[in-house]
């Protein structure tokens, strides 16, 4: 099944809901040539290696890791097409485009092939995070060719005793008398950590100086290139960091998933001339390692969430394509003779327009973010980076747990034939699965929308916004029949959610076992609430815009989509505002822990 990115869908998205501004400064002809090229490359280059490269995924032979076929001459094509600059800056060779524009086209790149796109998804986060703290020098080295994708980025916090925990990173960093730093150590799980389909690879990596506390406080970031630069600024010797491993996945089995060992003397490197240790460069200041790699975890944060818009959009066109060509049996309450394509089932029908609502909610909520960010690098809106830091936990966790629903419906929509790998609904599901567990699993994004962005400023963020979904509630007022059932399904959900920062505020500083246990509830409530208010919003656009006398069907699914997940997908806000409220004595089962 062909992937079709959904240009149409993300230039409305991006002109009428986006936020105050849309993608401003930006015309929208400038914005349609960027994404209609998007939609070229992705669909033409990209997309039909999702499946070979499941297949064949990528390998490590003697520690040099070959791609999956096809993915060096893609990822070529990807580098001289300039994808990787877009929203960065032109000073380092970058187009400069809206974020909002840029996280769209990623949106295209993750749902032709997620194992494709995750290589220039952490080269953003490795350029986020020296533009934040790179040193003049190290942006003036590293940023060019970063920004090019002539080199790639890593992000390398993950060991075996440190996952979700990172205050037990125990990977050394010993000082050198000529101001670099020797590293020591084993990182796993890291994505793309070794592959030749660039000239050199860039690895952020997490590590502690020998005289550092224990603890978060006492972790430092660094800078660790594949091969070091030669007097011209090349790659040239071969610095002592290889991969050990490639791990065998469920899902995403194009995408080299890398266990690298630091410093173990690795043969024809530096070490041979100068001793073991891979030769590595603080970024910042020592000992501020976690406050600078949360930098690029949230450009990451915010970009898997985009993966889950994305594997939902690829999962819902085959679901529907499928549906309209599978026949069995007869539509209840239809006349026509027996035969009917599925699509005609009131039940096969609430799957696809769920798969079609929990992908078309996630992407409008993550495009507001992504248009908050920008308003906030214009210095426009002085609650505009709040808003961005309020939503980027809900973009990840609500966007990607809502993406492996869209894509476990996608496999019930084909039934048997769902279960069967030859028609590539099983990999969706498979390649959907990692979303909610890298970056962060759905519990630890949820715990940083507890702790830090609604306890930390008394819910200043969350009231805020609260107020505007009452703000979108009394435009539906106007907007006719259409508006009013939208309103219907809005106002409970967005009570439900002002109950729940309600009862964080109060029960967080003194009974955090009960804030906590509902954390993840909390986090699908307000995401369904605020993806449905900008469902809602995208109604309102759509309804003005028919009240032209248009019987345009884009715009007539713009509408029904947002009715759908007002009557169907919003009940659920109820259900998570009770388990928030009642649910913490229920979670006392000490049995569990004997
Ligand atoms: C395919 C793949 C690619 C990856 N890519 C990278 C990469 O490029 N770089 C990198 O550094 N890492 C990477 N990771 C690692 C990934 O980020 C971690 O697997 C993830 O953060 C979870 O850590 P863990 O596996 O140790 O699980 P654990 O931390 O052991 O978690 C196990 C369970 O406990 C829960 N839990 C743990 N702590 C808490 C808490 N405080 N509150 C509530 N629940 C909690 C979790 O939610 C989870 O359900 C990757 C992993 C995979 C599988």
């Amino acid at each position: 099944m062909n992937y079709q990115a959904p240009v149409r869908e993300m230039l409305f998205a991006l002109q009428h809901i986006a936020g105050p501004g849309g993608v401003e400064p930006l015309d929208p002809d400038t914005a349609r040539a960027v994404l209609e090229e998007c939609a070229r490359f992705s669909e033409g280059v990209i997309a039909p290696l999702n499946r070979p490269g499941d297949l064949h995924p990528a390998t490590c032979q003697d520690g040099a890791v070959r791609p999956a076929p096809g993915f060096a001459e893609a990822y070529r094509a990807f580098v001289d097409g300039g994808w990787q600059g877009l929203q960065h800056p032109e000073a380092y060779g970058g187009q400069g485009l809206p974020r909002a524009l840029a996280a769209a086209c990623a949106e295209m790149f993750h749902g032709a092939s997620l194992s494709f796109a995750l290589c220039p998804m952490l080269t953003d986060g490795a350029i986020e995070a020296l533009l934040t703290a790179g040193s003049d020098e190290q942006r003036r080295t590293w940023l060019p060719p970063l920004v090019a994708g002539e080199w790639t980025g890593t992000m390398n916090l993950t060991e075996p005793q440190a996952g979700s925990d990172l205050s037990q990173v125990r990977c050394r960093a010993e000082r050198q008398d000529d101001g670099s730093y020797r590293l020591f150590g084993t990182k796993i799980y890291i994505t793309y950590g070794d592959h030749d389909m660039a000239a050199n690879i860039v690895h952020l990596v997490l590590a502690r100086t020998p005289d550092a506390p224990a603890g978060v406080k006492g972790i430092s970031l660094f800078l660790v290139p594949k091969f070091l630069l030669d007097a011209d600024g090349r790659p040239g010797r071969r610095n002592d960091v290889r991969c050990v491993s490639l791990e065998h996945k469920l899902g995403i089995r194009a995408s080299p998933t890398a266990v690298l060992q630091f410093g173990d003397g690795l043969p024809g490197s530096v070490a041979d001339s100068a001793g073991a240790g891979a030769r590595g460069w603080l970024v910042g200041q020592e000992r501020q390692g976690l406050a600078l790699m949360f930098i690029m975890m949230n450009a990451a944060r915010f970009a898997v969430g985009m993966q889950g818009v994305a594997i939902g959009e690829r999962a819902s066109q085959q679901a529907l394509a499928f549906a309209r060509e599978r026949v069995q049996g007869r539509a209840a309450g239809s006349d026509a003779p027996a035969g009917a394509p599925i699509v005609q089932h009131p039940d096969v029908r609430r799957m696809l327009l769920t798969m079609r609502a929990l992908t078309e909610g996630p992407r409008l909520l993550a495009l507001c973010a992504a248009a908050a960010a920008d308003r906030a690098h214009a210095g426009q809106d002085p609650d505009a980076q709040a808003l961005h830091e309020f939503l980027v936990p809900l973009v990840k966790g609500f966007a990607t747990e809502a993406g492996n629903e869209v894509a476990a419906l996608g496999v019930q929509v084909h039934g048997g034939m769902g279960f069967i790998e030859e028609t590539g609904a099983a990999q969706h599901l498979r390649d959907a699965r990692i979303l909610t567990i890298y970056e962060g699993t759905t519990a630890i994004q949820a715990n940083d929308l507890v702790g830090r962005k609604t306890l930390k400023d008394g819910g200043a963020a969350a009231r805020r916004l609260l107020a505007a979904v009452a703000a979108t509630e009394a435009e539906l007022a106007t907007a006719g029949e259409a508006g009013e059932r939208m309103a219907q399904g809005l106002l409970p959900a967005r009570q439900a959610l002002a109950d729940a920062v309600d009862f964080m505020l109060r029960t967080g500083p003194v009974d955090p076992a009960a804030a906590y246990g509902g954390a993840v509830p909390y986090l699908m409530l307000a995401g369904c609430t605020l993806a449905g208010w900008q469902l809602a919003r995208s109604l309102l656009a759509a309804t003005a815009q028919a009240a032209g006398g248009t019987n345009d069907p884009f715009l007539r699914a713009r509408i029904d989509i947002a009715l759908f997940y007002a009557a169907h997908i919003l009940p659920r806000c109820a259900a998570w505002r009770s388990a928030i409220l009642q649910g913490a004595p229920s979670l006392q089962a000490d049995w569990l822990a004997a």
